[in-house]
Formats: structure tokens, C-alpha cells, sequence
């Protein structure tokens, strides 16, 4: 079976930045498991799987575009140190969730200047390349009640 919408995939991932440093991977667990045109993956990925199958192995590498997205310079701002009234160290990689006027974001502290606090919220792989080496471990029609949710069901994905 191939690869296309209304298909719950699984397959082995490792992500890599462009230095060949290696971000995340599933080798050694469980594969990833996801319902094909969703968009419950990145883009770019989703696209590079459209019609693989079982064993196929490839590598792709996805611009940030169809990735995590380009970095959003109007994402990064300085707020006061009070901003983080109960916090006891302010550090540069911990991650907030934020209330603004669109909603709750997550954002990551970029530095600690004084009583300034650069926060970012922008993914932390927006603006990467994002280069996958992925092997499909199994594809099969998605049931009804996974289409109608958009999501699958069952051993990596929802559990209700
Ligand atoms: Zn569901």
C-alpha cells in the first residue's frame, strides 16, 4: 500500500541540523505514527512521503518554509524582569507559555541582560533546515473514526 490521504503511516525518523548535529530521533523506540494529509507533521515531510511505502528509506531536506517556519524577528522582545514574578532564576533556554492578545504561546528565554529578558517565540527549529532520514515501517487505511478526528487512534497515537 502507498503512502496518500486517509493512510495512518509509521516510520523511524532522524532529524539532523544542517552541521550533521543530530536533533531528535526514534531509532531505538517506538516509530512515529501519523494519519496521512492532516497536517499533523511537517509539511515538507508530509510531502516527501506522499506515495513511499513499507521499507522504502529516504532522505529529505526541508526548508524552514515547509518546516517549523522562517523566524519572525517581530517574535523576539525584551520584557522586565518582573514579567516573571514567582520564577527564582531566569535562565536562557527555559521555555514560558505566555498570555497574549492571540492567545497562549510558548516562548523561550533567548538571554538575561540585567533586568531585561529576551524572550523568543518563534519554534526553536524555525529559520533550519530540517534534514530527515526516514524509513516507513507500515502503512494502512485509517479507520472512519480516525478520519472524522484527524488523528489516529491506538498504539502512538490518541488513547479516548
Ligand atoms: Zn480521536
Amino acid at each position: 500500500m502507498q503512502i496518500a490521504a486517509r493512510t495512518v503511516v509509521n516510520f523511524h525518523y532522524t532529524l539532523s541540523n544542517d552541521s550533521g548535529e543530530v536533533l531528535d530521533s526514534s531509532q531505538g523506540g517506538d516509530p512515529l505514527t501519523y494519519l496521512h494529509g492532516a497536517g499533523n507533521i511537517v509539511a515538507g515531510l508530509e510531502t516527501a512521503l506522499e506515495g513511499r511505502g513499507v521499507g522504502d528509506s529516504f532522505k529529505v531536506r526541508v526548508a524552514p518554509e515547509e518546516g517549523y517556519g522562517v523566524h519572525q524577528a517581530q517574535l523576539v522582545q525584551d520584557v522586565p524582569r518582573s514579567a516573571f514574578a514567582g520564577v527564582e532564576k531566569v535562565q536562557a533556554g527555559m521555555q514560558f507559555q505566555a498570555d497574549t492578545p492571540e492567545g497562549v504561546q510558548n516562548v523561550t528565554v533567548a538571554r538575561v541582560t540585567g533586568d531585561s529578558v529576551t524572550v523568543d517565540g518563534n519554534h526553536p527549529l524555525a529559520g533550519q533546515h530540517l534534514n530527515f532520514a526516514i524509513e516507513v515501517t507500515a502503512v494502512r487505511l485509517a479507520s472512519v473514526e480516525e478520519l472524522s478526528h484527524g488523528h489516529v487512534h491506538g498504539p502512538g497515537g490518541h488513547a479516548h
